[in-house]
């Protein structure tokens, strides 16, 4: 039984040729049937690539604003998963009956990238994904196993841990799937109870839903013995996009699932191997197609051969577009500049806070940090560290329009959570003046 995606085209040709043709009827589909697509007089009919390129592209914003717009086939809705935003109004996302092969075949692909062979009838996976409410990763992510015919449990991370641990060893799964943040404290739990987590046999980890640093990646790997493979995906695409194979080396694309564009800031296709905002088409879910949505992430892509074999292109996250801070004078700090001195501390977790205040016309900024370890001297080195990024330590020293960070560290899981994911990365309250 291989329905593999990753095995069915022999060349990086014959697979571009099939997505394609798949994208020009996918998206005459969504443009004939879509609300959204209609009332903005999208041409029809499109016959190949080059008349594709020339469609308009929209924004998550417009994804927002016009949100029932997307709701094209309701007929085959399968499910309705929400995000709750910053603003209050929900976000949803309509996952039509085509997602659940698409799934199947998808995590099949992400497991035996991952060195997992579909055909061992030990396999068992443990899904650490939020199953409730309306997040989509825990009930699609149970949807493909089941499609698989591999057996899952799925503790949550407020399972009691004598009774979770108890069950892991009956049970015995090789893989998990989970979000780094709560899979410490997960962890920590599940430890209690053994001499070691290595006794658990994990062999894959997958971390998905947020940002995977590399000081946390090493400690999940050292921790459980076990290789960790990052992932990436949206619940607005309402599909996984890309995971790593076993060499670790950017994200092969689920190509069966989306067809993927690299642009700049006009909206032109960068060249191979360059940064650029990735832009996706879906290539499922004819419940809510989308055509040239601009994902704010900004990814590099490569079709060079990845040594694992796979023909499959790959991509390399980035930055995020749009969770940068923007201090006084237009200087930008990106998330991933935080990570960067983030992953030299090993005390610190992937979770921080960053409070950016107005303090006598002088923008102050505030950094709590999960921390294993509070003490005044680790929060010094840390927010000495932070003045290595580049256009900090230009705004502190040379500008002189930005004070001297603070950093404050706090125990793991005291930050905000929803479902979960931190609730507020950036507390942006410059406009209210906020002084201490
Ligand atoms: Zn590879």
């Amino acid at each position: 039984m291989t329905r593999s995606f990753d095995k069915k085209f022999k060349s990086l040709k014959e697979l571009k040729s099939w997505q394609e043709k798949t994208l020009i009827s996918f998206v005459n589909y969504a443009l004939e049937n879509g609300p959204f697509y209609k009332k903005r007089n999208y041409p029809k009919n499109i016959k190949d690539i080059k008349e594709f390129k020339k469609l308009p592209f929209f924004s998550g914003d417009e994804y927002k604003k016009y949100n029932e717009e997307f709701l094209t086939n309701p007929s085959s809705l399968w499910r309705v998963f929400a995000t709750s935003g910053t603003t209050g109004k929900p976000k949803l996302s309509f996952y039509g009956d085509d997602l659940i092969e698409s799934y199947v075949i998808g995590i099949g692909d992400m497991l035996e990238r991952a060195g997992i062979n579909l055909e061992d009838k030990n396999n068992v996976g443990c899904i650490l994904f939020p199953m409730g409410g309306l997040t989509g990763s825990g009930p699609s992510t149970a949807r493909a196993l089941e499609g698989l015919k591999i057996p899952a449990i799925t503790l949550g991370i407020d399972v009691n841990p004598e009774f979770g641990s108890s069950i892991m060893k009956k049970i015995k799964p090789n893989f998990i799937f989970m979000y780094p943040s709560t899979f410490n404290v997960f962890s920590d739990k599940i430890e209690k109870t053994v001499d070691d987590l290595k006794e658990f046999k994990i062999k894959a980890i997958f971390s998905g839903g947020e940002p995977l640093l590399p000081n946390i990646r090493a400690n999940i790997k050292e921790r459980w013995g076990a290789d960790v493979f990052n992932l990436t995906g949206s619940v607005d695409i309402s599909n996984f996009t890309g995971t790593e194979c076993k060499e670790h080396d950017g994200f092969h694309i689920f190509a069966r699932n989306a067809y993927f564009e690299i642009v700049d800031d006009n909206g032109n296709a960068v060249k191979d191997g360059e940064e650029g905002e990735l832009v996706l088409t879906s290539l499922v879910n004819k419940t809510m197609p989308f055509i040239r949505y601009r994902t704010k992430d900004i990814f590099k892509y490569s079709e060079e051969p990845c040594k694992c074999g796979l023909i499959t292109p790959r991509i390399w996250f980035k930055k995020r577009k749009d969770d940068l801070i923007i201090l006084s004078g237009a200087a930008k700090i990106f998330p991933q500049d935080v990570a960067q001195i983030v992953s030299k501390f090993s005390e610190l977790t992937s979770d921080y806070q960053i409070k950016i205040e107005n303090f006598g016309g002088k923008d102050k900024l505030t950094f709590i940090f999960e921390s294993r370890q509070q003490s005044k001297e680790l929060e010094k080195n840390i927010a000495e560290a932070l003045t290595e990024i580049s256009s900090l330590y230009r705004k502190i020293y040379t500008d002189k329009t930005v004070l001297f960070p603070i950093v404050k560290l706090v125990p793991i899981n005291q930050l905000e959570r929803n479902r979960g994911k931190l609730k507020n990365r950036i507390v942006d309250l410059r406009e209210k003046g906020t002084t201490e």
